[in-house]
C-alpha cells in the first residue's frame, strides 16, 4: 500500500514537471525589444499629437500590456509619492545613464553610470554579466542589434558588449565585430561621412565608432578576426552594407548572407544630427553647448520636417524591415528564431538639445518602426510565435505641458493639441535625464504577457502599475533558458 501510494506520487510529480515544462517551452519564438532612448510619457504624446492629431493612437499603445517602468541605477530608487508631490524629485533624485539602463533591461542587473555589461556600484567593483542576446545565443537563436545612432553606442553597446566605460567606443566597436556572436549589426558611425550624409576623409578620430580605421578597413575587405557563431568550427566574417538602396533591398532579398553590418552613410545620426538653420524657430543660444552623450546645437531649433531629410540614409523602419527579413531568413533563425533589440537613439540627443522639431521627428521615425515590426509580426507567424517589446531606457529633459512647474503647489499641465502636422504646446525643464517612470508596452503569447503583468508590483499615483527595467531581462532570460 505505501509503495503503490509512492508510486501515485511519483507519477503526479511527473506529470507537474511535464506540465511545468510545456509552460515554459511554449514562450514566443522571436523576441524583439524596441527602445525609444530617453522616451517618456510625454515624449509619446507629442510625437502622437504631430503625427495623428491626437494621444494613444500609436500601434504599441494599443498592445495587451501598458505598464510604468522604472529606470534608477545601483544603488538609487524611484518614490512615487516624492515625484507627484515635488516637482524638483525627477530631475534630483538619482537618474540613470543610458548605459546601465541597457546593462539593467539585458542583464536583469543595475550598474553604475556607464557600465556597458558590468554590473555592480562602481568599476572597480563591477562584475561582467551575461547579457540576454548572449542567453539567445546558446538557445541557438540568431541576434542583432540596431540603432539610428552609433553601433557602439551605450544602448546596443549595452545589449551586446562588455565594457567598465560607455566612451571606449572603438573597443565597444571591436568587441561587437571580433569577439561577439551576434549575427547583425547596425548602426551609424561611418568614417567617410559627415553628419549630412557628405564624403569626408577618414581619420582615427572620425572612426572611432567603428572601432578605427584599421578595423574598418579590415571589416571592409572582410580580413577582420571573427568568431564562429554558428558551430560550425569555422570563423564568420561580416557582409557590409552601406547604401540606402542595399538596406531597402535587404526587405525583400532571397538570399541572405550569413552575417550583416550595416553602416549607412552618415557619422552620428541618421536625420537628428544633420545641419539645421531653416527657418529657425525661437532659436535658444543656451542649446548651442555640445554634449558628447548627444546634446545637439541650438540651430537645429526648426520645427519638425522644415530642415529636408538626408535621403541617401535608411529610416529605422527600412533597417526594421532588412533586420527582421535578414534574422528570420538566416538558417538560425529559421531553426529557432531570433533576438533583436532595434532603438531610435537619437530621440535622446533631441530632448537633451531642448529641440522640439528633431524630437518629433526622432518620434515618427520610431513610430514608424514599430508599425513596421506589427506588420511583420502579423505575416510571421502572429503574436503566439513573437514577443514584442517597446519602451524607453529613461526620460531625457523632463518634458511636460507649458506653464508646468511650481507656482505655490507644483503643477504637470498636458502637452497642448494643436492638430496633426502641427507642432504641439511643449516644455523641457532640463537639458539631462530624470528619474521619472517610462512606459512600456508589450504584445505576445498571452503567458509570458501574464509574466510583465506579474512583475508589476509598484503602485505609481499618476501611471498606474509598474514594473522595474531589470524585469525586461528577467522575463526574456526566462524564455531562452526554457528548453524549446
Ligand atoms: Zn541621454
Amino acid at each position: 500500500m505505501q509503495n503503490r501510494s509512492r508510486f501515485t506520487q511519483s507519477i503526479f510529480i511527473l506529470l507537474a514537471l511535464i506540465a511545468t515544462c510545456q509552460a515554459f517551452a511554449a514562450g514566443p519564438k522571436n523576441v524583439i525589444v524596441m527602445i525609444g532612448d530617453g522616451m517618456g510619457y510625454n515624449h509619446i504624446a507629442a510625437g502622437n499629437l504631430y503625427d495623428k492629431g491626437t494621444t494613444g493612437t500609436q500601434s504599441f499603445e494599443q498592445f495587451p500590456v501598458h505598464l510604468g517602468m522604472s529606470t534608477f541605477p545601483y544603488g538609487a530608487s524611484y518614490d512615487p509619492a516624492k515625484c507627484w508631490s515635488d516637482f524638483s524629485y525627477a530631475s534630483k533624485a538619482k537618474y540613470t545613464d543610458s548605459a546601465p539602463a541597457a546593462t539593467a533591461m539585458s542583464t536583469g542587473k543595475k550598474s553604475y553610470d556607464g557600465a556597458i555589461g558590468f554590473v555592480g556600484a562602481t568599476s572597480t567593483t563591477a562584475e561582467r554579466a551575461k547579457h540576454t542576446s548572449e542567453y539567445a545565443q546558446e538557445s541557438g537563436r540568431a541576434t542583432g542589434v540596431i540603432t539610428t545612432v552609433e553601433f557602439s553606442h551605450a544602448t546596443p553597446a549595452g545589449f551586446s558588449a562588455h565594457n567598465k566605460h560607455r566612451d571606449n567606443y572603438s573597443q565597444i566597436a571591436r568587441e561587437m565585430l571580433s569577439e561577439s556572436k551576434l549575427d547583425l549589426i547596425m548602426g551609424c558611425g561611418h568614417p567617410a561621412f559627415d553628419d549630412d550624409g557628405k564624403p569626408v576623409k577618414i581619420s582615427e578620430k572620425g572612426s572611432e565608432f567603428v572601432g578605427g580605421v584599421d578595423t574598418w578597413d579590415k571589416l571592409l575587405n572582410q580580413s577582420l578576426p571573427t568568431v564562429d557563431c554558428d558551430g560550425d568550427g569555422k570563423t564568420d566574417p561580416w557582409t557590409v552594407i552601406q547604401t540606402r538602396k542595399e538596406f531597402q533591398d535587404l526587405g525583400t532579398a532571397t538570399t541572405v548572407p550569413k552575417r550583416l553590418c550595416g553602416v549607412p552613410q552618415v557619422h552620428t545620426t541618421l536625420q537628428a544630427s544633420r545641419s539645421g538653420k531653416k527657418q529657425m524657430a525661437e532659436p535658444t543660444p543656451d542649446a548651442i553647448e555640445k554634449n558628447r552623450r548627444g546634446g545637439l546645437s541650438g540651430d537645429k531649433n526648426a520645427d519638425a520636417f522644415v530642415v529636408p531629410l538626408t535621403e541617401s540614409v535608411p529610416t529605422l523602419a527600412e533597417m526594421s524591415q532588412g533586420a527582421l527579413h535578414f534574422l528570420s531568413h538566416t538558417s538560425k533563425g529559421q531553426a529557432n528564431g531570433f533576438f533583436i533589440m532595434i532603438e531610435g537613439g537619437a530621440i535622446d540627443w533631441a530632448a537633451h538639445g531642448n529641440l522640439n522639431g528633431r524630437l518629433i521627428e526622432e518620434d515618427i521615425d520610431f513610430f514608424r518602426a514599430v508599425d513596421t515590426v506589427v506588420a511583420w509580426v502579423n505575416a510571421n507567424g502572429g503574436w503566439e510565435n513573437n514577443l514584442v517589446i517597446v519602451t524607453a531606457d529613461h526620460e531625457t529633459g523632463y518634458l511636460t505641458g507649458p506653464n508646468s512647474g511650481v507656482g505655490g503647489a507644483p503643477v504637470w499641465n498636458s502637452l497642448v493639441n494643436n492638430g496633426k502636422g502641427k507642432m504641439p504646446g511643449m516644455e523641457f525643464h532640463e537639458k539631462h535625464h530624470t528619474n521619472n517612470l517610462v512606459a512600456l508596452f508589450a504584445n505576445g503569447p498571452a503567458e509570458t504577457l501574464q509574466k510583465f503583468d506579474a512583475c508589476a508590483t509598484g503602485q505609481d499615483p499618476v501611471r498606474g502599475k509598474y514594473l522595474d527595467n531589470t524585469d525586461i531581462a528577467k522575463t526574456i532570460i526566462g524564455i531562452f533558458a526554457s528548453k524549446n
